[in-house]
């Protein structure tokens, strides 16, 4: 198949094994900068405890959505996390999304370091992209330990930033530039066709990108018509009974596998919270959709080819670095007139 680039170094995709396609390894994310909260994963001993069971149940591989330091990104950890436990790790770069609040109006709503930080002051869609580039290529945060996808996303599901938009941009070209494919964070699984628009406005194919977090909007033809241009889907809330019954994603499920969309479809479960792991007297872990969801696809009359289609095959084809090629948007800066 193809290569997969992870903090240990290009693998092999066969090699990847069971995959989760949006987990969190490490993450600090959605509180203060030195505070703890529930979306604080970055005890050494928990963390690392947390992928030796992902491991001991079989779990190949980890596609780590934390995109950058102030997120709780730590390369030299997640590299020591798959050495320990053989667990592949993919980390990403990019942004997650914008600010809750949208606000544009000064950088210093930002931590002084963070690329929309830069962006909203003197950056350029292409000097972001460069960034992109070099933590892809070169390593990041100073390592010669280097991400293997680009991370983008929007806060809202009605609107954009401008921040955002020129992530979303510098994405798709720093994907173009490299080979390493997009996905982004939906919002209650919205704007998922504004952001594939962008996209596909800075000539990236669609089978490059992933939209995350969209079964928060269990919607069969708003899928389908996504699934239509080529792009990838991950469902990654499997289990999560406070949004909806798991009935409602297998059916979904059948009718876009019956449909012919079952090479577009990933599983994760995206477990960024302390709640959500037994190393924090939580659950139920990463072993969630290996142990429970799986079997009962099964059970439900899906094929051990198409589960192997979602956990391996999809993942495997979907993280494969492409064919380099240049940005047809280069040296332009696209904003649309409707980013806040
Ligand atoms: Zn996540």
């Amino acid at each position: 198949m193809g290569i997969v680039r992870t903090v240990c170094g290009d693998v092999d995709s066969s090699k990847l094994g069971f995959t989760m396609a949006h987990e969190h390894v490490f993450m600090n994310f959605g509180g203060p900068r030195g505070s703890e909260t529930d979306w604080s994963l970055w005890r050494w001993d928990e963390q690392l405890d947390m992928v030796k069971d992902y491991a001991a149940l079989g779990g190949g591989c980890l596609i780590d959505a934390a995109p950058r330091k102030v997120d709780g990104r730590d390369p030299v950890r997640l590299k020591a996390v798959s050495e320990i436990t053989g667990v592949h790790i993919v980390a990403s770069t990019g942004v997650p999304f914008d600010r809750p609040n949208g606000r544009k109006d000064t950088a210093s709503n930002y931590e002084p370091d963070s690329i929309l930080a830069l962006a909203y002051k003197d950056m350029s869609t292409d000097d972001v992209a460069d960034f992109y580039v070099s933590e892809i290529e070169q390593g990041m945060d100073g390592t010669n330990i280097k991400a293997g996808w680009i991370k983008a996303g929007t806060c809202k599901y009605v609107s954009h930033t401008r921040g955002e938009e020129m992530a979303v941009r510098a994405a798709a070209r720093a994907s173009m530039r490299t080979g390493a494919p997009v996905h982004c964070h939906t919002t209650n699984g919205g704007y998922a066709w504004e952001l594939l628009d962008m996209i596909l406005d800075e000539g990236l194919p669609a089978s490059q990108f992933g939209i995350a977090h969209i079964d928060r909007n269990p919607d069969y033809l708003y899928h389908k018509h996504i699934l239509e241009t080529g792009a990838y889907l991950i469902y990654d809330g499997p289990g999560k009974v406070k949004y909806y019954p798991d009935s409602v994603r297998i059916d979904l499920l059948r009718r876009l596998i019956a449909d012919g969309f079952g090479k577009q479809l990933m599983l994760s479960n995206d477990m960024g919270k302390k709640s959500y792991h037994r190393q924090y007297g939580g659950g139920p872990g990463l072993g969630w959709i290996k142990t429970r969801f799986i079997p009962r696809l099964l059970a439900e009359g899906f094929t051990q080819e198409q589960c192997d289609d979602l956990m391996y095959n999809n993942p495997a084809r979907f993280y494969s670095l492409r064919e380099k090629c240049a940005p047809k948007n280069a040296g332009k800066d696209i904003i649309s007139p409707d980013a806040l």
